[in-house]
C-alpha cells in the first residue's frame, strides 16, 4: 500500500510551499488508496514552538488535508534513535567523535538516486563525507530520524522539496547501512517568486491563514497550487475530487513554477462561479449579519448580478453588507469627485422618476434615460452619482440592475439622501 507524509519542522508557520508538498503528497495517497502521515520533526528543541506546531495543524486543517494514523512527534523518539546509532556503532558503521555520533560513510562507489521527478540523480562519492547522526545532545540529525521514522511508519513515497534531493544520498546510505528497502523518492521543485528569486513572505509565502482571512477558499487555493508543478492536459480548475482522480507523479513538472498572485485569484473566482446557489448563498448568510435578513430571493438576485464581479467570497459579503446596509457609507474619494452641485438638478429629476415608475429593471432605465435626454448629459455623468448614492462607492453592475436589488422605497430614499448630502457641502 502507498504511504506518503508530511513531515514539517514546527520552527514557523505553514506556508504556500509546505502546503502544495503536503497537498502532493496527500493526493498521491488518495488517488492511490494509501495512507498520509503527518509527522512534526521537532528534533531542533531550541526552534521548535507549540505555537507554530498548532498553526500549521490549524492550516492542514482548515485545507481539509486530513491526515491518517496518529501524529508522529520525533522528540518523543529520542530513545529509539539512540539505540539505532548503538545499532550501526555495534556494527561498526558509525563512531563516537567529540560526544557526537558520526556515520561512517560508504565511499566506494557514487550514489544513484532514482527520482521520480529529476530521474536518476548520481552523487560523487566525493561529497559524502561521515556525517553526523546524533548530535552531542543527544538529539538525532534530520538525515538520521527521516530514515528511521520513514522505514519504521512503512513510508513507499518520500515526496518533499527539491532543496533536499542532495541530503537524499546520505539517506539511501544509511538505508543500505540498515538494509532497509530504498522507498521511492519525489523531489518537489521550488517554488519561485514572480521576480524568479525564491519564494519569500515578499511575494506572497506568508501564513496559509492568511489566504484563509483574506476570503480565498481552501479549494481554490489547493487548485491553484496543484497547478503550480503539476498537469493534466490543459485543464486549469479542480475540484478535490478531480485532483485526487487526476493526480499522478508523471505530471509533475521539473522546473520550479512561479507563485502568481492574479493567476490564484483567477482561480478563486472560477470556483466561486462554480459554487451551487444554495451554497454560495448559505456561505453569505453564514458571514453576513446584513443577509441574515435578506428573504432568499433578494440574496439569489444579488448573487446573480455581483458574483461574476467578484474574486472571492469576501468580496461578495462586502458589496453585500454595503449595498443592504441600513446606512450608506460613501467612499470619501469617489464622493468628493462625482457628488457635485451640477448634478443635483438631474439628480431631483432622478428622483422623481424613479418615484412615478413601475419597479421593474426596463422602467428603470428609460426613467434615468430620460432624465439624461432632458437636461442633455451623458449617461455617465449621472451614472456615478447615481450608483455612490444607492452604494456608497463606483463599483457595481449596471444601474438599472444594481437598483433593482433594492426597493423602490429605499433606493429613493438613498437619492434624496444624496441631494441634501450634495446641497450641504455646497453651503
Ligand atoms: N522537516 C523537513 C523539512 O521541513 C522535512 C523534509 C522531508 O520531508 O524529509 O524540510
Amino acid at each position: 500500500m502507498v504511504k506518503t507524509r508530511f513531515a514539517p519542522s514546527p520552527s514557523g508557520y505553514l506556508h504556500i510551499g509546505g502546503v502544495r508538498t503536503a497537498l502532493y503528497a496527500w493526493l498521491f495517497a488518495r488517488n492511490q488508496g494509501g495512507k498520509f502521515l503527518l509527522r512534526i520533526e521537532d528534533t531542533d528543541v531550541e526552534r521548535s514552538t507549540e505555537e507554530s506546531k498548532l498553526s500549521i495543524l490549524e492550516g492542514l486543517k482548515w485545507l481539509g488535508l486530513n491526515h491518517d494514523e496518529e501524529i508522529i512527534h520525533q522528540s518523543e523518539r529520542f530513545e529509539i534513535y539512540k539505540e539505532k546509532a548503538n545499532e550501526l556503532i555495534a556494527d561498526g558503521k558509525a563512531y563516537e567523535s567529540e560526544g557526537a555520533i558520526r556515520f561512517k560513510s560508504d565511499r566506494s562507489s557514487n550514489v544513484i538516486i532514482s527520482d521520480h521527478v529529476f530521474g536518476d540523480v548520481e552523487v560523487n562519492v566525493d561529497e559524502l563525507d561521515d556525517f553526523i547522526i546524533m548530535r552531542s545532545n543527544g538529539a538525532p540529525t534530520y538525515h538520521f530520524a527521516v530514515v528511521i521514522d520513514d522505514h519504521e511508519s512503512g513510508i513507499t513515497h518520500v515526496m518533499r522539496g527539491d532543496d533536499h534531493l542532495k541530503n537524499t544520498a546520505r539517506h539511501i546510505q544509511l538505508m543500505e547501512a540498515f538494509n532497509y528497502p530504498i522507498p521511492d523518492f519525489v523531489h518537489l521543485p521550488m517554488i519561485l517568486g514572480p521576480d524568479g528569486s525564491r519564494l519569500s513572505k515578499r511575494h506572497g509565502a506568508m501564513n496559509v491563514i492568511h489566504y484563509r482571512d483574506e476570503g480565498f477558499s481552501p479549494e481554490a487555493l489547493l487548485n491553484y497550487l496543484v497547478r503550480l508543478g503539476w498537469s493534466k492536459g490543459d485543464q486549469e480548475i479542480f475540484s478535490i475530487e478531480e485532483m485526487i482522480d487526476g493526480f499522478d507523479l508523471s505530471g509533475i513538472n521539473k522546473s520550479s513554477a512561479k507563485f502568481d498572485l492574479e493567476k490564484l485569484q483567477w482561480v478563486n473566482q472560477q470556483h466561486l462561479l462554480n459554487t451551487n446557489d444554495d451554497q454560495l448563498r448559505q456561505m453569505i448568510k453564514d458571514q453576513s449579519e446584513i443577509a441574515k435578513d435578506l428573504s432568499d430571493e433578494a440574496i439569489k438576485n444579488f448573487m446573480d448580478a455581483y458574483k461574476n464581479r467578484s474574486e472571492k467570497i469576501s468580496d461578495l459579503i462586502s458589496s453585500c453588507d454595503q449595498l443592504f446596509s441600513k446606512d450608506i457609507n460613501y467612499d470619501e474619494a469617489a464622493a468628493k469627485k462625482f457628488m457635485t452641485t451640477d448634478i443635483l438638478s438631474p439628480l431631483k429629476d432622478i428622483a422623481a422618476s424613479l418615484k412615478a415608475c413601475d419597479w421593474n429593471q426596463e422602467s428603470i432605465s428609460i426613467a434615468i434615460k430620460s432624465v439624461c435626454e432632458k437636461h442633455e448629459i451623458g449617461f455617465g455623468k449621472i451614472g456615478q452619482p447615481i450608483r455612490i448614492a444607492v452604494t456608497g462607492g463606483t463599483q457595481s453592475p449596471s444601474i438599472d440592475q444594481t437598483l433593482i436589488l433594492l426597493d423602490q422605497e429605499t433606493v429613493i430614499d438613498r437619492i434624496e439622501t444624496a441631494i441634501a448630502y450634495i446641497k450641504e457641502k455646497s453651503d
